[in-house]
C-alpha cells in the first residue's frame, strides 16, 4: 500500500451487528482509512433475547473503549464466580456447576445482558454520519485495478478498495466469495422470551444463575437473569424443516402452541415457560455451515463475525469472535500500511491469524459430535442419557477460546520476513496455546530439551519442552 498521506483506503462494511459496529470503531481510529457502513435494516437494531459477554469479549470491549458504555445494572453476573449450571430438566437435579478460574479477573467474568444493550454500547462509539441504513447489498463486482463495486437494492452504488463482510450468518458477501459454500437449517429452533424478574421470583426452585435444563432429543430450556428487571427464557427444540419457514429469524411466535412439548419438565421450568408463553416470544431457526478454508477472497474482501464462521451461536461467544476478527483485521491493515505493502498482504495476514482459530473451534465441535454419537449408540435410559451427555460434553469442552488473547497472536505474514514483533507460541500438552511476545518475556536457561520463560505479565517461570515452542519471527 502506498504511504503517501493523501492516499487513503476506501472501505465498505456490510452489516451493523457487533462485527460491523466493532469494525466501524476500529477503522475510525485509522487515519488512512475512509470507511462507510451499510446496513439493510431501516435502523441499527437487534432482535431478541440475551447475550453472554465472555472473558475475551470483555477484553475486546475494553480495547475498543466501549466497556465503559456498559452499566453494571444492565447485566447479570453471579457474585460467587459461577458461570453456569447444567440440570436434568425433568427432575431438576443439579448435574454440574461451572466456575471461572482464579486467573480470570472478576471484571471479565462472563455475564448476560439484553442484546440491544451491547449494540447500543458499541453504537455510542461509532461515527454515525458514516452509517447508512436501509441499504441492502445485492451485487458485488470485482473491477479491473483491484477495486470492488457494491450495489444496493435501492440502486445506490459504491466502489471501494476493501469490502468487509459483517453481514452475519446468511452473509451475501460469503456467498459471493465462496459460491459453493452453503449453510443449512440444523434442525433446531430457539424460542426466546424476556420476562419480568419480579414474576419469576414467585417461582420456587429456580436458581438465579444461567442454567441449562436438559432433556433428550435436543430439547432444553435455558433460564438466566439479565440486567435491570429482565429475565431470559430460551426453549430449544428440534423441528422438521419441511413445511416451515426455516429462514425465520426473530419472528414473533405464539409459544403457547409449543408448551405441551415441555410437559415432562420439572415444575419450576414448566412454570417459567408458562410465564414466557404470556410474553412476546421470538422464533429463531438455527442455521450453520462448514468451516471456510479462508476468511478472505479476491485479495480485497475480508469476512468478519458470523460471515466468517457460520457456527450458529456455538460457544455463546460469537460477539467476542467478531471483535477479535476486527482487531486482527485492523492491525493487519496498519501493519501493511506502515510498511508500504499491498492491501492483499494485509488481507492475507488477517486470514493467517483467524482461519487457524476457526479451524480449532470447529475441531472442538467435532469432538462434541463424536462424543454425542457414541452416547446415542449406548442405549441408556433417559435420565442416564441426560446425565452422561452433560458429563461427557463437559469433559470434551475446552475453554481456551474464552481466554484467547488475539492481541498477542503471532503477527507474522507467512513467507514475509517482516512481522510486528517476535512472538513465541507455546503449545501446551492439552492443546492450548499461549503467545509470548519478546517484549513480555525473558528467556533464561534454555537447554536442548527445555526453555525457561519468565513472562512479565504473569510473573511466572514456565518450563516448556522445546518441541512445544514455535518461534515466529
Ligand atoms: C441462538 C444463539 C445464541 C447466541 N448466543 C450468543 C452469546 O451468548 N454470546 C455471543 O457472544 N454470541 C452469541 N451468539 C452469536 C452472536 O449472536 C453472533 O455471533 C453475533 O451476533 C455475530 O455478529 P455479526 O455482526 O457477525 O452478525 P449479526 O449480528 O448477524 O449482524 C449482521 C448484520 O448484517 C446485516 N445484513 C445482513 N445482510 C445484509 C445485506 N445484504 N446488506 C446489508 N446488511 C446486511 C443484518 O441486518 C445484521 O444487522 C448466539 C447466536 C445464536 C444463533
Amino acid at each position: 500500500m502506498a504511504t503517501e498521506t493523501e492516499k487513503r483506503i476506501k472501505v465498505a462494511i456490510i452489516g451493523g451487528g457487533p462485527g460491523g459496529l466493532g469494525a466501524a470503531i476500529e477503522l475510525g481510529k485509522l487515519p488512512f482509512v475512509d470507511w462507510n457502513l451499510y446496513e439493510k435494516k431501516p435502523q441499527i437494531s437487534e432482535t431478541g433475547g440475551g447475550i453472554s459477554l465472555q472473558e475475551h469479549t470483555w477484553r475486546m470491549l475494553e480495547y475498543n473503549g466501549t466497556a465503559e458504555n456498559i452499566n453494571a445494572k444492565d447485566f447479570y453476573r453471579p457474585a460467587d464466580g459461577q458461570s453456569g449450571q447444567t440440570r436434568n430438566g425433568r427432575s431438576g437435579k443439579l448435574i454440574g456447576k461451572r466456575y471461572h478460574s482464579d486467573d480470570v479477573p472478576p471484571h471479565r467474568h462472563s455475564c448476560r445482558m439484553v442484546r440491544a444493550k451491547l449494540q447500543s454500547a458499541l453504537l455510542q462509539n461509532v461515527d454515525q454520519t458514516r452509517v447508512h441504513v436501509a441499504k441492502k447489498l445485492v451485487a458485488i463486482d470485482e473491477l479491473p485495478g483491484g477495486k470492488v463495486r457494491i450495489t444496493f437494492e435501492d440502486g445506490f452504488v459504491d466502489e471501494v478498495d476493501l469490502l468487509v463482510g459483517a453481514d452475519g450468518i446468511r452473509s451475501f458477501v460469503r456467498k459471493f466469495s465462496f459460491p459453493d459454500h452453503n449453510i443449512r437449517y440444523n434442525g433446531q429452533s430457539a424460542y426466546r422470551t424476556i420476562i419480568s424478574k419480579e414474576k419469576v421470583r414467585e417461582i420456587n426452585g429456580l436458581p438465579w444463575v444461567p442454567i441449562f435444563w436438559n432433556n433428550v432429543g435436543g430439547l432444553y430450556v435455558f433460564t438466566c437473569p439479565l440486567g435491570n428487571d429482565d429475565f431470559e427464557v430460551t426453549a430449544r427444540i428440534r423441528r422438521p424443516a419441511e413445511g416451515q419457514e426455516v429462514v425465520s429469524w426473530g419472528q414473533p411466535f405464539d409459544f403457547r402452541t409449543l408448551l405441551h412439548e415441555y410437559d415432562e419438565f420439572c415444575l419450576p421450568v414448566r412454570q417459567v415457560l408458562r410465564l414466557a408463553a404470556e410474553g412476546e416470544t421470538q422464533e429463531f431457526a438455527l442455521f450453520s455451515g462448514p468451516r471456510l478454508e479462508r476468511v478472505v477472497s479476491h485479495g480485497n474482501i475480508a469476512m468478519i463475525g458470523d460471515a466468517s464462521h457460520p457456527l450458529s451461536g456455538a460457544f455463546g461467544a460469537g460477539a467476542g469472535f467478531a471483535l477479535e476478527d476486527v482487531y486482527a483485521l485492523t492491525k493487519s491493515l496498519e501493519w501493511a500500511w506502515s510498511r508500504g505493502k499491498a492491501l492483499t498482504d494485509a488481507v492475507d495476514l488477517f486470514d493467517s491469524i483467524r482461519s487457524p482459530h476457526y479451524k480449532a473451534l470447529y475441531g472442538v465441535l467435532d469432538k462434541f459430535a463424536a462424543a454425542n454419537s457414541k452416547l446415542l449408540a449406548e442405549g441408556l435410559s433417559v435420565d442416564q442419557e441426560i446425565e452422561e451427555r452433560a458429563k461427557r460434553m463437559s469433559e470434551a469442552s475446552e475453554s481456551w477460546m474464552y481466554s484467547y488473547k488475539v492481541d498477542i497472536v503471532p503477527l507474522s505474514s507467512g513467507d514475509s520476513d517482516e512481522s510486528f514483533e517476535e512472538v513465541y507460541q507455546i503449545r501446551h500438552d492439552d492443546g492450548n496455546a499461549v503467545n509470548v511476545r519478546t517484549e513480555d518475556a525473558l528467556f533464561k536457561g534454555s537447554s536442548d530439551s527445555q526453555i525457561n520463560i519468565v513472562t512479565a505479565d504473569v510473573q511466572s517461570i514456565n518450563l516448556i519442552p522445546r518441541e512445544n515452542v514455535e518461534v515466529r519471527v
